[in-house]
């Protein structure tokens, strides 16, 4: 068994429960795993201790604050899961980590709960379900956007990651899933929403302005690994105004990294390792959307080198959040 980081796994407070129930509706799951999301310590603990998960880098749910339009009370809530989830940390310094919840409503009260969660409360990355509701229910705004460059600003100069986590596409952008509604959510509409945003960061020239930014994506890259290098080709022959100045596999491999959530299998794992390398994959579950067993059974016996499966399992993450362990 291999002593292994979790970097996808998340947790509720009641004010965010509303927007993930209806994954749990009809799995047969529903009690255990909305008492697993909003447990902090026990429950999740005793699956870590069986299954090798040294320590988990908590996150909030999704979307959760994402979907709050009014960026007030975003900012009152995303405090209030991370008070939270600090009690939590501070009860098992040795095992948890946070992920902070930021008000991306508002770019200023999100760089002012930024600062409050990385420096007061010691936490070592933001994470974000997607695009944010703003002003009424029907808009929104994703991070490329011009308001941003302030907070990528302030992301850069803390040095500290940034995990842009799956979100349902807005309704009125969803017209590909009518009468598919199966397919809303992990089973496909998560991946293309994220992976369509990573590809909005990239092309915006976000990273030529701050280089040295850091961005997980999780579930091997949304398939990003598999379809990267077509994008590129094609935008070589037609640009049609991209800002970008580099190749999308150059920003693809130098300011992102991947983790394993919620893909427990050989083949798209061999292919992000033969696109972006192995020192870019991390080990993560995707807790409690997915099972713990799962994962880590999964990734123990995986037939890989013994090198790449100590990063992946760790050693990468340690680095990257630089982890006092
Ligand atoms: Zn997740």
């Amino acid at each position: 068994m291999y002593s292994k980081i979790g970097l996808e796994e998340h947790f509720a407070i009641p004010e965010t429960m509303g927007g993930s129930t209806v994954y749990f509706e009809n799995t047969g799951a529903k009690d255990i795993r909305s008492t697993r999301l909003l447990d902090l310590a026990d429950i999740r603990l005793e699956q870590m201790d069986e299954y090798g998960m040294d320590m988990m880098i908590m996150s909030l749910n999704s979307p959760a604050i994402q979907e709050i339009y009014d960026a007030e009370k975003a900012a009152t809530i995303a405090r209030k899961a991370n008070e939270d989830l600090a009690t939590a940390i501070q009860k098992h310094p040795d095992r948890f980590r946070g992920f902070a919840a930021l008000p991306l409503q508002d770019p200023d009260l999100a760089i002012k709960e930024l600062h409050y969660a990385i420096e007061e409360l010691g936490f070592v990355g933001v994470l974000a379900n997607g695009y944010s509701n703003i002003g009424t229910p029907d808009e929104y705004v994703y991070l490329d956007d011009q308001r941003y460059r302030p907070f990528w600003a302030e992301m850069e100069k803390l040095d500290v990651p940034f995990y842009m986590h799956p979100r349902e596409p807005m309704p009125c952008n969803a017209h590909t899933l009518d009468g598919h509604y199966w397919i809303m959510g992990a089973p496909w509409a998560f991946g293309v929403e994220t992976a369509t945003h990573a590809l909005r960061l990239m092309c915006s020239g976000l990273f030529d302005e701050y280089p040295k930014l850091k961005i997980i994506l999780g579930h091997l890259g949304e398939a990003l690994p598999f379809t990267i290098w077509r994008s590129q080709n094609h935008l070589n022959k037609r640009r049609r105004g991209m800002p970008a100045k580099r190749p999308l596999p150059d920003y693809f491999n130098e300011n992102f990294w991947v983790t394993t959530s919620g893909q427990f299998t050989l083949p798209p794992l061999i292919c992000t390792m033969l696109q972006m390398g192995s020192d870019r994959i991390m080990f993560a579950t995707d807790y409690p959307f997915e099972e713990i067993p799962d994962a880590c059974v999964w990734f123990d016996n995986l037939q890989i080198s013994e090198t790449d499966k100590k990063k992946i399992a760790r050693d990468t993450a340690i680095d990257l959040f630089k982890l006092d362990l």
